[in-house]
């Protein structure tokens, strides 16, 4: 393990410091920032604080087994005193969807590439690969024991946004922590059961109309005087309201969907274009260097190379086709 941050030091002594404490997190909660809120604030309560935790959207049903999820309570604003905020996996303020934080002193502890450091002490660490592994150290830090809540919380969290121990920054820290979060007697199967073997039918059905009705798109290459077209490189999903309707889900069960594409070795991108409201979210995801990060800040998105996501406000096909050229630009510039 890396030696720790500086950073770390001062936070555990602000969070020590403090009577109470506020954690929020992004909007569009995932098992990421539904575990590190969770974990860190059993953590604090532990230690005698008055915690609470506040998020702009109440999350999906599939995290409803967590330990305490009841405690989070959901509001656009926040007007009461605390004397810490901590705001986790959120690399800029306006991800928390939350009014009311501007003024105050912030603690940002975030992993996503781009933070604008936005708080009076950062702790950014894109090498981890959850915000979670980072909540572990502070914890740790902070001199509370795991207890099988909290090592839930945490290994749901590093389990979906390293979709099960695949995507980039798994590390030897990784692991490290998995021990000590199996050391505490919870049953890792069962978790990831939870995760992946409770969704509905609807979930399946909708995932087989997707599938059915993926486009893959070429990308050309072009190395002087030769152009070469590789197929089948960039894979994209559409969904809309009828579909949703038709398959009879809510939008949480579209959920991980995104990556099934990527399954396919030919397959180094998807974009997934979700139609379900009055703007069109998009999710990308790619393999290895393709990064489609770069591509998703271009529309004023955000996120990781691996996995990203935008908001196209006032979608049309141009601003569809733009997007799609951007990922085959993408993967391009990742081949030699
Ligand atoms: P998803 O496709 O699952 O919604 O998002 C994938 C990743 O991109 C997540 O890490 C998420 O936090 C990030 N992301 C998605 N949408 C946005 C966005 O609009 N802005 C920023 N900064 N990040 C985003
Ligand atoms: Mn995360």
């Amino acid at each position: 393990m890396t030696s720790p941050p500086p950073e770390l030091d001062s936070i555990r002594d602000a969070l020590l410091g403090a009577r109470s404490v506020l954690l929020t997190s992004h909007a569009h909660p995932d098992g990421d920032s539904l575990g590190s809120q969770l974990a860190l604030g059993a953590a604090l309560r532990q230690l005698g604080k008055q915690v609470r935790i506040i998020d702009c959207d109440p999350a999906p049903d599939l995290y409803t087994f967590l330990p305490d999820l009841g405690t989070i309570e959901i509001a656009d604003n926040v007007t009461d005193r605390f004397d810490a905020v901590v705001v986790l996996e959120c690399s800029s303020l306006d991800r928390t969807g939350l009014g009311g934080l501007d003024e105050r002193p912030l603690i940002n502890i975030d992993h996503h590439p781009g933070n604008v450091m936005y708080g009076t002490l950062n702790w950014h660490d894109e090498s981890a690969c959850a915000c979670a592994e980072l909540v572990s150290e502070l914890i740790d830090t902070l001199g509370v024991p795991l207890t099988p809540a909290m090592a839930t919380q945490l290994y749901v969290a590093i389990l979906t946004d390293t979709g099960s121990f695949r995507h980039a920054n798994i590390t030897p820290r990784t692991f490290t922590i998995c021990q000590k979060i199996a050391a505490t007697g919870i049953n890792p199967t069962d978790v990831a059961s939870q995760v992946y073997n409770n969704g509905s039918l609807g979930r399946l059905r909708l995932t087989g109309m997707l599938l059915e009705r993926m486009q893959l798109e070429h990308v050309s290459h072009l190395i002087p005087d030769v152009t070469i077209i590789h197929g089948n490189r960039v894979a994209v999903l559409r969904l809309n309201d009828a579909m949703l309707a038709e398959a009879g889900c809510t939008p949480d069960d579209i959920e991980g969907i995104v990556n099934i594409p990527l399954a396919a070795r030919d397959v180094q991108a998807v974009v997934f274009f979700k139609d379900t409201g009055a703007a069109m979210r998009v999710s990308l995801r790619s393999k290895g260097s393709v990064d489609v990060r770069q591509v998703a800040v271009s529309f004023g998105g955000g996120g990781h190379r691996n996995a990203a996501g935008l908001t196209i406000e006032h979608p049309s096909s141009e601003t569809d086709s733009l997007v799609l050229s951007r990922v085959a630009a993408a993967i391009t510039d990742s081949e030699p």
